[in-house]
């Protein structure tokens, strides 16, 4: 297909705002595309699924060199044009469409093939000297673009397509082309089938394409294709927990440390991911080892908690001592002594071949109960009790956290496991903290003392594919600068993803997330969710989190009801 086709579907995706209009739109498209399902990457401004680990890490600096190559022209003249516009993509377009003016600059018609090829080239190049060998596929490709193929070329390299498109819209245009509702029940239901034929594969081009011949059911599980974790809401208190999740139920400790899965195939290999499906498996050599040692089995994916404590007292230690190996790539085994960690697993998906998600989570315990041999400080499962004693959960709950854990996850006994999604099939009771995990999705210049860093982030809270503002921070980095969150290191981390600059304020692409910390919620008419976080501080930054993760517009929302 010409690229140039795609450009006008998002050209017509980024003229409206209404959602029905763009899911119309993405349909008549999706049946152009049938034959080459991998197209909706692009639509989605990515060339891999969502499950692939695979990532372009383009710079903006990046970015403005190769447009500025490809022109002829000085990168400050790129930045000046950038100042002014705040889009790479506008740019790239403005500049082009200058440039046409004076010479034949395309030779060539693009096509989505080149496109994709020249991007997936990317991420294999490694070592010296790859920088230029990258941004030599950009400038091909620059080479070739109109100035309207430039803007969302260089919008698709930075990670962000600005066409309004996120999962919900795709899932919509995929039930309605390929199952064509006749009326809302319908479409309801259908596109339940497609969310949860997502959830399991997490991946788009896979449900498209099975969803058009009707065989959305063929998406199994598949150990190293990692899969959405099931999500917990709150419970206000015991007995709001026994109401959600029935009685008698399972209560175990709500650990805090950060979420594994952990897929074993038939073929031998182990491999770790975290909730936003990276892989850690290099970062985290001892749980390799425990599960290796300890988990009967060929092929699992299991669930769990890594839990740090402190080497010497053996005491349980919080989630941010040791959030500091989820990134690490250097002197891992020495991270491995300093900060130690205990599998805590409390859930099985996969087994022998079989999935297990439609399995009552009772049965999935004892299955893990009877797989795994528990070396307590090593790997353990999750501690549990089955009661309908409210009085013996409170002391359950005593516990927990005079253990160090956060609290307690009450779980109902018969429910299925629910790739994704944030179902009352298990609740999370916390003392009361008010806290939000959210994304940051802007950030400003300091100013005095300050200059030179970006000091103040606005965050975002999410409402289906959408992100809300809620909020600015600007205070609690300083506590935080062993888990690389002082300004200079944020700083470092924002620049490589902004996506717009006006002035000393910019955007950047929703990837960092923080657990925000505030006073209480105000009404407020200055940001898009329609509520602001009042005194609200960084807690810790949750490398092991993604957009799924973050507090969704109803959760706030019952917060500020409950309050
Ligand atoms: P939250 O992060 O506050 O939304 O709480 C949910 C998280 O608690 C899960 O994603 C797990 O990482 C963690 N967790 C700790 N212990 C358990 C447990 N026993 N069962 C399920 N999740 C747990």
């Amino acid at each position: 297909m010409e690229y140039s086709k795609l450009c006008d579907v998002y050209q017509a995706l980024e003229s409206t705002t209404k959602g029905l209009e763009k899911t119309e739109i993405l349909a008549n498209f999706l049946k152009k595309i049938e034959d080459e399902p991998e197209l909706v990457y692009l639509l989605q401004g990515n060339v891999f699924a969502d499950y692939d680990q695979r990532e372009l890490g383009i710079s903006h600096q990046l970015a403005i060199r190769s447009i500025s190559k490809t022109a002829g022209i000085l990168d400050s003249d790129v930045v000046k044009e950038f100042k002014k516009l705040g889009d790479l993509g506008k740019v790239a377009e403005s500049i082009l469409e200058k440039k046409k003016k004076q010479t034949a600059l395309f030779s060539k018609q693009l096509s989505t093939k080149k496109v994709v090829d020249n991007l997936t080239k990317i991420p294999t190049l490694e070592g010296k000297g790859t920088v230029e060998q990258k941004i030599g596929l950009i400038i091909e490709l620059l080479h070739s673009a109109t100035p309207q193929e430039a803007k969302y070329l260089i919008r698709t390299i930075l990670g962000d397509l600005k066409i309004g498109v996120g999962s919900g819209i795709l899932r919509d245009a995929i039930t309605t082309y390929c199952f064509k509702p006749k009326n809302l029940e319908e479409k309801k239901e259908f596109s339940t089938k497609v969310q949860e034929a997502y959830d399991k594969a997490t991946d788009f081009a896979e449900v498209f394409e099975k969803a058009c011949k009707n065989q959305l059911n063929k998406i199994k599980l598949e150990p190293g294709k990692p899969v959405k974790v099931m999500l917990f809401p709150k419970a206000k208190d015991v007995e709001d927990a026994f109401r959600i999740v029935g009685k008698p139920a399972a209560f175990e400790y709500k650990y805090d440390g950060f979420r594994v899965m952990i897929n074993k195939d038939e073929k031998g290999w182990i491999k770790i991911f975290t909730r936003r499906l990276e892989e850690v498996t290099k970062q985290f050599p001892e749980i390799l080892e425990y599960v290796k040692k300890n988990v009967k089995g060929s092929s699992f994916i299991i669930d769990a908690e890594a839990v740090g404590f402190d080497a010497k007292t053996k005491e349980y230690t919080d989630f941010q001592s040791i959030s500091q190996r989820i990134k690490r790539k250097h002197q891992i085994e020495e991270m491995a002594k300093k900060f130690p960690i205990e599998l805590a697993i409390f859930d099985i998906i996969y087994y022998e071949g079989k999935s297990l998600i439609e399995t009552e989570f009772k049965e999935r315990r004892k299955l893990i109960e009877k797989i795994t041999k528990e070396i307590p400080y090593k790997i353990i499962l999750a501690k549990q009790i089955i009661t309908d004693d409210e009085e013996e959960v409170e002391k359950f709950y005593t516990k927990a956290l005079e253990d160090n854990q956060e609290g307690l996850m009450g779980k109902n006994l018969s429910a299925p496991y629910k790739p994704g999604a944030r179902v009352g099939y298990a609740v999370k009771l916390k003392p009361e903290d008010k806290d939000f995990d959210l994304v940051i999705t802007g950030a400003e210049w300091g100013t005095g003392k300050r200059a030179g860093w970006l000091t103040s982030f606005d965050v975002s809270c999410r409402n289906n594919g959408d992100l809300l503002e809620i909020g600015k921070v600007s205070t609690g980095l300083k506590e935080l600068k062993e888990q690389g969150l002082s300004f200079e290191e944020i700083t470092e981390k924002l620049q490589d993803i902004i996506i717009e600059e006006h002035g000393r304020k910019m955007k950047v692409r929703p990837e960092i997330i923080v657990t925000v910390q505030y006073q209480n919620i105000q009404k407020s008419p200055t940001y898009s969710s329609g509520y602001a976080l009042r005194f609200p501080r960084i807690k810790a930054l949750r490398p092991d989190r993604g957009l799924d993760d973050i507090a969704t517009i109803e959760e706030i929302e019952k917060e500020v009801e409950n309050s």
